[in-house]
């Protein structure tokens, strides 16, 4: 199965329709709140030169494009210095034709076939996909680590033997990141407790392609898709569900490019927000506390997520939601994302400050959100920082309410 960019051909003549206007650097009219709050474009804001904005990139794949500008060390880190954030997309779509994030990501794929990119720290993403089929060079064997001692037996669909038409896929980075894998048992548990029937493929489960396809391997893109297209459909799964954004972004919009695929798919939030208002699941013990969510950009800008994880927090007795100023279309990202932790830790950590002083000033004590890498890059900062601010994904919180934490407790003692 091969990918194709949209306008492919033409990506370059629509990167020469940008007119430098510079609305997709900051926040826009209704939001303007003051300097602190106002610039948009994590990049451009922390690097502050003009091939480090959108508009900068733009007019960067023009040249390259027409030989008025080689490849360079500095060209490929201006490329690759980029969240993949969605901003500037989201933005320009309403006042121009041009799709910057989908350019940016051409760039990349273009800096690979020439043999420049991605830069040298984001290349060992490529080299543990090969080995171990997932980005973080972790064995295969250790991926259903988080299933032990869940009190119940997951089915393993991958054979064949097992079957059920819900999929949960929890990838590669939850499943490795012993600092967020509860996250996933917490979605296990809520998922037996409603009755869902459901199984996850074992270790036969692969990446998605997500991290390799914003670093511009388009091949291994082509590669993991086709795969895990073919499984989906060959076993018959009719909605894959999964915890992580940049997973639930590749699999629901981005495979849809690749081939035809038989089964929907839904991010962890969206089920669970079901589930409540189906009074599959209960929210009745009360979770005294004050919180604010953080819109991760691959659930809300590229997944167009915004209600889901709100309707979550908002059925949990007890619980206070406290809203940033940039929320929604208009959050900031946590920096995390498009091989940022990967090549650049310091421009991944300062966009994660901005992100959290902004969190901060909500007077919450939670700062909430739904990603693995949002939590992984405020995680670091966090700890880094001593940030009084304490970090949970809304399946843990929603968790507490429906078991208490006592009882809750027991079981994991149990
Ligand atoms: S990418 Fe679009 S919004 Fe940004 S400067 Fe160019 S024309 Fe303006
Ligand atoms: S995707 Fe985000 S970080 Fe990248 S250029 Fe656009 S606004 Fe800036």
């Amino acid at each position: 199965m091969k990918f194709k960019f949209e306008f492919e051909e033409e990506m370059w003549k629509k990167a020469a329709f940008c007119a430098r206007c510079g609305t997709c650097r900051t926040v826009h009219a209704e939001q303007i709140e003051g300097q602190e709050t106002g610039w948009q474009c994590p990049s451009g804001t922390n690097y502050f030169f003009e091939s480090y904005y959108p508009s900068g990139r733009n007019y960067t794949a023009v040249a390259l494009q027409r030989g008025q500008l080689d490849w360079s060390e500095r060209v490929v880190d201006a490329i690759y210095s980029c969240t993949t954030c969605g901003f500037c997309q989201y933005t320009c779509e309403r006042i121009n034709v041009l799709k910057p994030t989908d350019i940016i990501r051409w760039m990349r794929a273009k800096a690979i076939e020439a043999g420049v990119g991605p830069l040298p720290a984001q290349r060992v993403i490529a080299q543990n996909l090969d080995a171990y089929d997932n980005p973080w060079g972790q064995p295969r064997t250790r991926r259903t680590n988080w299933t032990r001692g869940l009190g119940f037996k997951i089915k393993d669909l991958s054979k064949g033997k097992e079957k059920a038409e819900v999929l949960f896929y929890p990838g590669c980075t939850y499943a490795y990141d012993p600092r967020i894998t509860e996250y996933i048992r917490d979605t296990a548990r809520l998922m037996h407790e409603a009755g869902v029937d459901f199984g996850i493929l074992g270790n036969a489960e692969k990446c998605c392609g997500s991290t390799a396809f914003n670093l511009g391997y388009v091949k291994l893109l082509e590669k993991y898709g086709s795969d895990n297209i073919e499984t989906f459909n060959n076993l018959g799964i009719k909605t894959v569900v999964t915890p992580c954004a940049g997973c639930y972004n590749t699999i629901k919009n981005v495979y849809a490019q690749l081939g035809e695929c038989q089964y929907e798919t839904k991010h962890t939030v969206v089920m669970l927000a079901e589930l409540i208002e189906q009074k599959m699941l209960k929210p009745i013990h009360p979770v005294n506390t004050i919180v604010t969510y953080h819109d991760p950009c691959h659930l809300g800008r590229h997944g167009k997520i915004y209600d889901a994880p709100r309707e979550i927090l908002k059925s949990i007795p007890g619980i206070t939601l406290i809203e940033m100023n940039r929320i929604r279309e208009y959050a900031f990202c946590c920096g995390g994302g498009g091989g940022a932790r990967t090549g650049k830790l310091d421009f991944a950590l300062a966009t994660a400050r901005r992100r959290i002083k902004e969190a901060e000033g909500t007077g919450a004590k939670l700062l909430v959100t739904a990603c693995p890498f949002c939590e992984q890059n405020f995680l670091d900062y966090m700890d880094a920082s001593g940030s009084k601010l304490e970090l949970v994904d809304v399946v843990k919180l929603l968790k507490q309410s429906i078991f208490g934490e006592q009882d809750e407790k027991k079981k994991e003692a149990g």
